[in-house]
Order: C-alpha cells, then structure tokens, then sequence
C-alpha cells in the first residue's frame, strides 16, 4: 500500500501510474477540486518522457499543451541575442497539467481525498508515505525541520491576458529578455509566449529585490498595484510591457524560492519526498514540475519492480545536482 501526500503535479502522476499497476494508492489532497493555481509552465521532452512513461496517453499531453515550436528565444539590454531549438518543451497552463493528471488519477483506481490536509506523517501504518506536498510540504517539516526554504533573491509576476493579442515577436516562441542597462546581473527579466488566435498572451517578469513581506505568496494581485514597479524594471520593452498591462487585470506575485538539496538527509523506504517537496528551485531554472515528474517516474519504477525507492530517490538526487551544475556552468559560459 502507498500513501502520497499531494495531488499536485508529482504526487498525481506517481499515484495514477502505481494505481494503474494494480497497486493500491491512497492519495490526500487539500485543496477540493485538486490542486489549482495560476500561472503556466514549460516542460522539456525529459518531463513527457516521464509522463508517458507512467501512463498518460500521449494524446492527452498533446491535447493539453502546445509545442514551442519557435525555440527559445534570448535576447539582453546590451544586444546580445540567441535563439535555441529547445528540449522538446511544451507549453502548459497549470491548470490544463493538473486537469489532465486529475484525469489520469480519475481513471487509475487510486482512492482520491480531495479537500483533505495532512497534518503529521504518524498513523500511516505499514504504507510507503511519499510527501509530494510542494515546497511549503508538511511531510518535510515532520522529517527534517531544519530544510526550510530559502529566498532565491527574485520576486516573479505572472501575468495572462484577458483577451487576444496580436504581437511583433515570433509566435510560439519562449521569448526572454534581460534587461541589463550595464554588465552584470539583469535588473530584470521579462519572458513571454502567445500565439495567434490564442485566448491570451502569458508574460512574467522577475524582478531581483528584497522578499516580499506579508508572505512568500501573495497570490493574484490587481495588476495597478505593481505596473508602475514592472514598467520601471523594463525600460527597453516598455510598448510591449504596455500591451501586456493594458491586457492583463491581476498579476500573480510570489517570492521565488529554493529548497536547499546538498545537505538534506538520505531518503528512507518508509517516508519519501519527492518534487518542490524535496528540491524546489526558482521558476527562473524552468525545471522544477520536470524534475517533479522525473522523481514519480523513479519511485514508480522501484516500486513496481520491487527495488528500493529511497535509493531511486538518492539516485534522483545526484542527478538532480548534476544537472544544476551543468546548468550553471553554461550560463557561466553564456555570461564570460
Ligand atoms: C511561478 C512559477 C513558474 C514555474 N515555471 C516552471 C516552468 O516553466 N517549468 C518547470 O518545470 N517548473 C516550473 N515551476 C516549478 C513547478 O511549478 C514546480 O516545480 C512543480 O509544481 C512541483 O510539483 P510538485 O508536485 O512537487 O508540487 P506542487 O505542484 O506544488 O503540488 C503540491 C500539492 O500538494 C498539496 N498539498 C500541500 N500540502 C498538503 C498537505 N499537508 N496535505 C495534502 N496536500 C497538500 C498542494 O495543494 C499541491 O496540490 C514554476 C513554479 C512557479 C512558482
């Protein structure tokens, strides 16, 4: 029997995927409907590869998400510029992600408690417990208290459109831009993405200042209350900034953070964590639902081939650092 805390993106695919072999899965959710939340993602091939892997129809995935065909697109105040093909990424709202794995949960035979929040990791008898309850996880706080989230030096806006629009940059495309009025680390950075005929545009914009007070989430926030902030940061793109503004009623504003990983205990096979639960990163990395997903797929795996998930899990981890390394050793590059 396994227990998984979290019905988000982590804990919905590894419950589905598990239920779907036969296996019986009870998975606790605390908001009622699943976990909702704005915003949007992109997710590389890695992250579908995992998907596929535990279950989901490819058809779904391409039901609910779009291929950035276009590349990613990079671009900075002191005119540099480069384009990349991309890792297979896909655009997703969150919502449309979790609709989906909702589905797959719906499905699977999993024993689904919506609307009910886990308070302590006791009483769960003999189960594997996976704590898949997201940066904030409540499993994390009872097994190692001392792994608190850490500010990440950025606050993130993410704003969606309330209405078409049409825009001057190519369609499908995550384009970013770095404003960087001198050498050295940008004073902001403005991402965005649409498509013709689409219902909205999705932009954001990181902003590197003090942490929020009043919250590491504020939630979705009228958008008057920050646009003379983000106009400020973005003197470069200021007739696309007024687009997005003039567009877009409420922004949703929250701390970036990170969950330290290198110090963290080694995993056990009675309580697990995976995802934002165990290794959250800044959305600035664009690869925390990636490595969320790629974690279900490995407890998954050692679990319906008998093996142990907590040296799945350990495992996941030094590849996890690995990747980070890699990852800061060619923005180094990208920099220099
Ligand atoms: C603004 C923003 C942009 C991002 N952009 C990207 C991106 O482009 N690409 C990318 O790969 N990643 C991105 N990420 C990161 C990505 O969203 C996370 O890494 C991913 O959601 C982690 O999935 P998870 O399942 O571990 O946690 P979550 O998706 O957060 O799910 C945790 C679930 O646990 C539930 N829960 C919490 N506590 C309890 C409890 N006590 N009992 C029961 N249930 C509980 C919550 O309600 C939630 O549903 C972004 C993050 C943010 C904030």
């Amino acid at each position: 029997m396994v227990t998984v805390i979290g019905g988000g993106i982590a804990g919905s695919a590894l419950a589905g995927g598990l239920a779907r072999r036969g296996l019986p899965v009870t998975l606790y959710e605390r908001q009622s409907n699943g976990s909702g939340g704005g915003a949007f993602l992109f997710i590389d091939d890695r992250g579908h590869r995992a998907l596929t892997e535990l279950g989901v129809a490819q058809e779904a995935i391409d039901a609910a998400s779009y291929p950035v065909t276009g590349g990613l697109a990079y671009a900075n105040g002191l005119g540099r510029r480069g384009t990349t093909t991309g890792r297979g990424h896909r655009f997703w709202l969150r919502r449309n992600l979790i609709g989906m794995l909702g589905d797959f949960v719906a499905d699977s035979g999993v024993k689904a408690e919506y609307g009910t929040g886990i308070a302590d990791v006791d009483g769960f008898g003999d189960d594997l417990l996976v704590g898949a309850d997201g940066i904030d996880s409540t499993v994390r706080a009872r097994i190692e208290p001392e792994r608190v989230t850490e500010y990440a030096g950025d606050v993130v806006l993410y704003g969606m459109t309330t209405v078409p629009v049409e825009l001057p940059t190519a369609p499908a495309t995550l384009h970013f831009f770095a404003e960087m009025p001198a050498p050295g680390p940008p004073v902001s950075t403005l991402g965005h993405i649409w498509r013709p005929g689409d219902p909205a545009a999705l932009w954001f914009v990181r902003l590197p200042r003090p942490a929020l007070t009043g919250g590491d989430d504020l939630g979705l926030r009228p958008i008057d209350e920050w646009a003379e902030d983000i106009l400020a940061a973005t003197p470069t793109n200021r007739a696309l900034l007024e687009t997005f503004l003039g567009a877009t009623d409420a922004v949703h504003v929250s701390n970036a953070r990170n969950v330290p990983l290198e110090d963290a205990a080694a995993p056990n096979d009675s309580v697990l964590l995976i995802g934002d639960a165990d290794h959250a990163i800044t959305p600035a990395a664009g690869v925390g639902a990636r490595d969320a997903l790629e974690d279900a797929h490995a407890v998954f795996q050692a679990v319906t081939t008998g093996s142990s998930p907590a040296a799945a899990m350990a495992e996941r981890r030094q590849r996890i650092l690995a990747d980070r390394a890699q990852a800061q050793a060619a923005m180094r590059r990208s920099a220099g």
